[in-house]
């Protein structure tokens, strides 16, 4: 029996009336639910309820917005397993990891219950004589979130905190193939105390997605997806006027350098390579091993553990990776597997095909290690987002980091060595938002922000920390002179601005 996924509109769930999507459990391939898919008329219903909502909690003041905020964290925080299982059973990650990316979307709740402090203006006496100035930030409205698949919860946490702390109200487009977490969140901000219509949730496909970007009272829309979608979403945003920050895809590539300590690099990648079936924005999809040495020594070290990788469903807690999150991605990211072979990579572990007993049905990879891919391969220049590492051999530092550098996508990077010179001239030169040293995913805390470069971000803001604040805020300065009339006592004569 598929369950119907319904929108959240208003403060209630609200039944999708034309068109729905198969969702999935993806370590048994049946099909759980059928998430509505919204039309126009319904983002407008949405539009609207945030419309009506948002006079009174822009005028609310921010420390009353932070402590329903504060209510919800704690919520989220004592019901964390309920979230949890229900972000495994529809994405298909393990139990832990799924606890995992709860935990660091609840980080960006934390700072925004902060929002009293991070709202405080600045003020300037005597810009003039007896002329003071000062600046403060305003929420701008209505505002959109459209989130992707792999960060169910997570994710839309980047971006619903900071803007209901500022003041807008929210519409959140989740992701249809895992649309329920953000019901879950949904009800709980609404048990938290949060005013109707605040937050609402649209389910849908690219109608709803063109209905938000179309919609003249949604000011700002935030995006996290792949790198084609982010770009259309940008461009149509901001061809619309609205204020617009979209996150895209990402190859994040990890330097070896010969002098790292290899045991260290090698449990780093197995767990930011295969980690979450490689389906994270932040896994590292390249190793690029300095010296012929040092990339021997990798794939030796590399190769056993990654055949050794325990698959299996989400539930299972000795389970180390998941499935896919569809059955066409599954095909998908075979299929580039294949084309790696026909391009002449070396396939030193193959993940294909991999059955599991009881789970047959499953959209199962097993973990994949490629050696001697090369720039030119389609395998190294596309995000495959799959459990698929590929090993790029350089010869020295300078050709690590030209790979780095000359890549489409500059989400996140990451450079192992024991050399601080080497690894002060990596973070300084290297032209990615994200960097790590001897740490593989360097995902910022919430308390600063989170963005890449090039074709992994379009906009001038990253997400959360100081820049969602100004993300979701416009400035106002104002400057001010009192009249020193009535002081001064009364006047009879024309009174002039000497
Ligand atoms: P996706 O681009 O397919 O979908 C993202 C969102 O866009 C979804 O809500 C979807 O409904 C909507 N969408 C899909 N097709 C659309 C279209 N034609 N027009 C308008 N809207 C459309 O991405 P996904 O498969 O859900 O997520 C995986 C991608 O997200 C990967 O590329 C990954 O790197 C990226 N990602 C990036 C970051 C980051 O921080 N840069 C974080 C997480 C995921």
């Amino acid at each position: 029996m598929a369950t119907p996924i319904p929108h959240f509109i208003g403060g209630a769930r609200r039944d999708g009336s034309g068109r729905s999507a198969a969702v999935f459990n993806p370590a048994t391939g049946e099909q759980t639910g059928a998430v509505a898919l919204a039309d126009e008329a319904t983002v407008d219903a949405a539009v609207q309820a945030a419309l009506k909502a948002f006079p009174a909690w822009a005028a609310s003041p921010p420390l009353r917005r932070a402590r329903i905020l504060m209510k919800f964290l704690a919520i989220a925080e004592a019901r964390s397993d309920e979230l949890a299982t229900v972000i495994s059973a529809e994405h298909g990650k393990v139990f832990s990891d799924a606890k995992g990316e709860i935990q660091r979307g609840l980080e960006v709740v934390e700072f925004a219950t902060g929002i009293p402090e991070l709202l405080k203006g600045e003020f300037t006496e005597n810009v003039g004589t007896r002329v003071d100035s000062h600046s403060l930030r305003q929420p701008l409205g209505v505002v959109a979130g459209i989130t992707p698949f792999n960060f169910p919860a997570m994710v839309p946490m980047w971006m619903f905190p900071v803007a209901l702390a500022c003041g807008n109200a929210f519409v959140l487009k989740p992701s249809e193939r895992d649309p329920s977490a953000a019901l879950l969140i949904a009800d709980w901000l609404k048990e938290a105390g949060l005013p109707d219509g605040v937050f609402n949730v649209v389910n849908g496909d690219k109608q709803a997605v063109d209905a938000l970007l179309a919609h003249p009272n949604v000011e700002a829309v935030s995006f996290v997806g792949s790198t084609p979608i982010a770009r259309y979403v940008y461009e149509t945003a901001t061809k619309a006027g609205k204020r617009a920050q979209a996150l895209g895809g990402a190859k994040n590539h990890m330097i070896i350098m010969p002098d790292a300590d290899m045991d260290q690099a090698v449990d780093a990648l197995m767990g930011a390579a295969y980690g979450s079936a490689g389906e994270r924005c932040m896994a590292i999809s390249v190793a690029v091993p300095v010296g012929e040495k040092t990339a021997d020594i990798l794939i030796d070290k590399l190769a056993p553990k990654v055949r050794a990788l325990k698959v299996g469903p989400g539930t299972d807690p000795e389970a180390e990776m998941g499935p896919l999150v569809t059955a066409q991605h599954r095909d998908k990211v075979s299929g580039y597997v294949d084309l790696g072979v026909d391009e002449g990579a070396e396939l030193v572990v193959d993940g294909r095909g991999l059955s599991l007993q009881g789970y047959e049905n499953g959209y199962f990879v097993g973990g994949t290690l490629f050696d001697r891919v090369t720039p030119e391969m389609r395998i190294y220049k596309e995000e495959i987002f799959g459990p698929v590492l590929s090993v790029v051999r350089a010869d020295n530092y300078a050709e690590a980091a030209k790979l780095v550098n000359e890549h489409e996508f500059g989400n996140g990077t990451a450079i192992f060595t024991r050399d601080g010179d080497a690894a002060r001239e990596f973070a300084h030169s290297i032209k990615v938002g994200m960097v790590g040293i001897n740490v593989p995913i360097p995902v910022p805390m919430a308390f600063h922000s989170f963005g890449g470069w090039k074709a992994s971000l379009f906009g001038d803001h990253h997400m959360h920390g100081p820049e969602g604040v100004r993300f979701y805020t416009r400035l106002k300065t104002i400057t001010t002179r009192w009249p020193t009339g009535i002081r001064a006592g009364a006047e009879f004569v024309m009174p002039t601005m000497g």
